[in-house]
């Protein structure tokens, strides 16, 4: 067992439901990302099955993963969208994505975002500051339309992850302070094409915990408590993502339990739950496969060079994020302790350290749990084209994104006249 669901091995070999990743290498190369039409559905499903009878609305991340071929999945699922771009939005509806069920997240929306959002009549807009508010009027004014919004507040606690995946600090850019936002839908008069339809936090990534999103849905709930006895009518309330997974040795709540929280917490109120899980729903669907260049033995450490780098998988660098490290064929006897690292410039460049296999030059790596803000946050440093995209269904494979090539990457630079 490997223990990623959709990825085992069969005797010493590992497979991606019923494809050895072998044979995902020797027709595609590598690097690859290797998604499981399995586990994503799955995941969904889990989601959408512990809501039971709620009115509720899942909508899903897309900066942790925005290949349109998942996004279509999703969508076919009945899944709705957390977008934070106008590239995202453009995505989704290429996908087939439904507007009506996408929420528009982030703190620097520009005026051309908001005019996108707006004639694709988006659910929602999550507003992050008064300026904003301001501007979106505006927009909407000129343009003869309403704009729906949920303030995102910030609950102020504490998400107890990496700092830099941290939102609902007080100190954090994002969303406004509870006391602030009181006073702004208080306000919502003088905005002539503002409707508020929400209520919306989210405060952090990867949380292996439930109590602080208990924590800030209480604090939502007092918020909604408040503006409803002012007679504001909320429709929905949206609790944000943030769900962490198993990369290691984290035991994060099921999403069974986290959403059963969820309505608990919420059993007495009438208003529609929105939800926006990005990793949980992707994270461990997909793999990063590489292929050991060369291995490189000094007095102080083993390397194990890999084809894949950290312009393909970015968190090990940006976070000091652990990703298990699987051999494809696992059946050498020696075992040795390896520094991973890809070929970039960088000594930042790894993707794991201190593992231990028995690897030969050559052999296939699969870097476990990439599903989620790998391909998402992927450059092209180096002028390393971006790695291709698999999606594998049962027996199937599909490409879902070509490798870039050189030329595509540099098609649309120029020199100077001469
Ligand atoms: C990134 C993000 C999410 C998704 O977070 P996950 O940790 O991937 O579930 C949801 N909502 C907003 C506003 C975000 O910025």
């Amino acid at each position: 067992m490997s223990g990623f669901p959709e990825f085992n091995y069969r005797g010493n070999e590992l497979f991606v439901e019923s494809v050895p990743l072998r044979k995902i290498a020797e027709t595609f190369g590598t690097p690859c990302y290797v998604y499981s039409r399995s586990a994503l559905t799955k995941a969904y499903q889990k989601f959408e099955t512990a809501f039971a009878g709620r009115d509720h609305l899942i909508c899903y991340a897309v900066k942790a993963n925005s290949n349109i071929a998942i996004l279509n999945l999703f969508a076919q699922l009945g899944s709705g969208f957390d977008i934070v771009s106008g590239g995202e939005l453009q995505r989704v509806l290429q996908a087939g994505g439904d507007p009506g069920k996408t929420v528009f997240s982030g703190v620097g929306k520009s005026r051309a975002e908001m005019q996108l959002a707006l004639n694709a009549d988006i659910l929602c807009f999550n507003v992050e500051s008064e300026a904003e508010l301001i501007t979106l009027n505006e927009v909407a004014q000129a343009m003869g339309k309403i704009a729906p919004v949920s303030l995102r507040v910030n609950p102020d606690v504490d998400a107890k992850t990496h700092p830099y995946i941290s939102t609902g600090l007080k100190e954090n850019k994002f969303g406004i302070p509870a006391s602030a936002a009181a006073s702004i839908y208080q306000s919502a008069h003088q905005y002539s094409n503002i409707r508020f339809t929400g209520l919306d936090c989210h405060i952090g990534s990867q949380l292996t915990e439930l109590g602080p999103f208990m924590q800030a849905g209480e604090k939502m709930l007092q918020l909604l408590n408040t503006l409803q006895s002012q007679g504001l009518e909320i429709e929905h309330l949206d609790l944000g993502g943030g769900l962490g997974i198993r990369y290691a040795h984290e035991t994060p709540p099921t999403i069974e339990n986290y959403v059963a929280s969820l309505c608990a917490g919420t059993q007495h109120i009438k208003q529609r739950l929105l939800i926006e899980p990005g990793r949980s729903l992707v994270g461990n669907s997909g793999i990063l496969l590489t292929r050991i260049e060369y291995l490189k033995h000094t007095s102080a450490r083993n390397f194990a060079i890999v084809d894949a780098a950290m312009n393909d998988l970015m968190r090990p660098a940006l976070y000091d994020a652990y990703h298990e490290i699987l051999p494809v064929i696992n059946n050498r006897a020696e075992l040795r302790k390896y520094q991973v690292v890809g070929p970039v410039c960088e000594t930042g460049d790894f993707l794991g350290h201190d593992r231990e296999f028995a690897v030969e030059t050559g052999d296939l790596l699969s870097v476990m749990s990439a599903g989620a803000y790998g391909m998402s946050m992927s450059s092209n440093y180096n002028t390393r084209p971006r790695a291709a995209e698999i999606m594998v269904d049962q027996d199937k494979t599909y490409v879902i994104r070509q490798r870039e090539t050189i030329d595509q990457l540099i098609a649309s630079e120029q020199t100077l006249p001469q």
